[in-house]
């Protein structure tokens, strides 16, 4: 047998229902915030993450699916998906569409990390992408659209942390700041931030070694180093986000794992479902189409995990409608029998009805069984007798009445699109 390649998943038939129904909501809730709906391809070229993403980041250092293709071309498996939307909106010529463009995406994302709960190789984010405008509006927005489906979800507990990473102008002077402060720890810090020192002392903040999160706590906070532009930008999206009645906290630490972000961070964190309780991530990202050879464009975005989401679904006990049952379950014997219910059951599915038939020559005691396990509202029965008769036999699988209908009547009923069983 082979086995499924580690940190991947299956959805089972069993469980599919679950991603449906989150699909759904999602696409509800892009409605509601007028998002309209883009889809990217599942690999691009490595050069695209390299820039898109930013070379000191964990995800391009360490967690790329690369390989050269048949053409001898870098290919690298999406690690995220904005990116590929930067790459689109600049090849697409979207810069002319009408201002903000509003856009989101639903597609499956793939790194190469240690496999645990919460974490894949190949997981999948819902996200959305406003291009387009520097207003914190635009900012506040994105976050009210995770929050309102992760309400629409009935999803609780979640904790919204924001922050302001600043502009390259007030970073500089802040990475200065951080510099001063790290120096004299390092030798207590992991291998990796002693790396992160000299190329991006932002990182630092973002690690995940216990070490180093107890030093973090005590670093310099860029909210004390923002220029005036970034102070007042981050003053009106909390405005913004108090008008909405969002509760959130301010947490100086958050920066985010991707190297393209500007002003506005944000995650929605949960405490229920282990340590990977990050479901959602995003904030402000200026610098991203310019980075990728566009003219300057601003944009707001953010990625959540749909299986991280499906776990803290569990985790608040949240009970999915699981789909509607078989309506009709055509209980026969006998070959003209099995014809004539196939023809009624092709002709009620065209008209939307749920519809099963048997495929596996079972008994009539059988057909019942079965039709009750797969919760058949009713059972209409078809052997030699009813032929003979002319008459059906409707068995109500809730309450067990039955009823008797004729054959002419319920045949014309059944291809009129007119038959009520209720
Ligand atoms: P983490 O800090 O947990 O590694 P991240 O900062 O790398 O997360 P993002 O790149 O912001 O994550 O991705 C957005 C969201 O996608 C995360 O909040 C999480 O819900 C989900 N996600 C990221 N990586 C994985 C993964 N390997 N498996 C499952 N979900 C993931
Ligand atoms: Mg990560």
């Amino acid at each position: 047998m082979i086995n499924i390649p580690k940190g991947t998943k299956d959805v089972s038939p069993i469980d599919s229902y679950k991603w449906q129904y989150v699909e759904n909501v999602i696409n509800e809730v892009a409605k509601t915030f007028s998002l309209k709906e883009i889809r990217t391809p599942t690999f691009e070229h490595t050069d695209l993450f390299l820039r898109g993403v930013g070379n000191t980041t964990d995800i391009v250092n360490k967690e790329m699916y690369t390989f050269l293709d048949k053409g001898n071309r870098s290919i690298t498996l999406r690690p995220e998906i904005t990116a590929g939307v930067g790459r689109s909106y600049i090849e697409g010529g979207l810069a002319s569409s009408l201002m903000p463009l509003k856009m989101y995406y639903v597609g499956s994302c793939f790194r190469y990390e240690k496999p645990q709960a919460g974490r894949l190789r190949e997981f999948h984010q819902f996200g959305i992408e406003i291009y387009g405008s520097k207003s914190p509006t635009c900012d506040a927005e994105v976050i009210t659209v995770a929050d309102n489906f992760f309400k629409k979800l009935g999803v609780s507990n979640l904790q919204v942390k924001i922050n302001s990473i600043g502009c390259p102008i007030c970073r500089k002077e802040y990475h200065l700041a951080l510099k001063e402060f790290f120096k004299p720890n390092l030798e207590n810090m992991c291998k990796t931030c002693g790396e992160r020192f000299e190329t991006n002392p932002l990182r630092i903040l973002d690690c995940k070694d216990e070490k180093c999160i107890a030093i973090n706590k005590n670093a310099p906070s860029i909210l004390d180093h923002l220029c005036t532009e970034c102070h007042d930008h981050f003053e009106e999206v909390k405005s913004y986000l108090t008008a909405s009645k969002l509760d959130f906290v301010i947490d100086p630490r958050i920066v985010r794992g991707l190297d393209y972000y500007t002003k506005t961070v944000f995650e929605f964190v949960s405490m229920n479902i282990g340590a990977q309780g990050t479901v959602c991530g995003g904030g402000r990202y200026d610098g991203l189409v310019e980075e990728l050879g566009g003219k300057a464009t601003p944009a707001v975005g953010f990625g959540l995990g749909i299986e991280r989401l499906l776990m803290l679904l569990e985790s608040c006990n949240v009970d999915i409608p699981k789909g509607d049952d078989c309506e009709i379950y055509f209980a026969t014997m006998g070959e003209t029998a099995k014809h004539k219910a196939f023809g009624y059951a092709t002709a009620l599915r065209s008209q939307g009805r749920i519809v099963e038939i048997d495929h596996s020559d079972r008994s009539f005691k059988s057909q019942f069984k079965y039709a009750n396990k797969i919760n058949a509202k009713y059972v209409v029965s078809i052997g030699d007798n009813e032929l003979e008769s002319m008459v059906f036999k409707i068995k109500n699988m809730q309450d067990s009445s039955e009823k008797d209908i004729p054959m002419a009547e319920f045949e014309k009923l059944c291809f009129e699109g007119l038959l009520r069983l209720e």
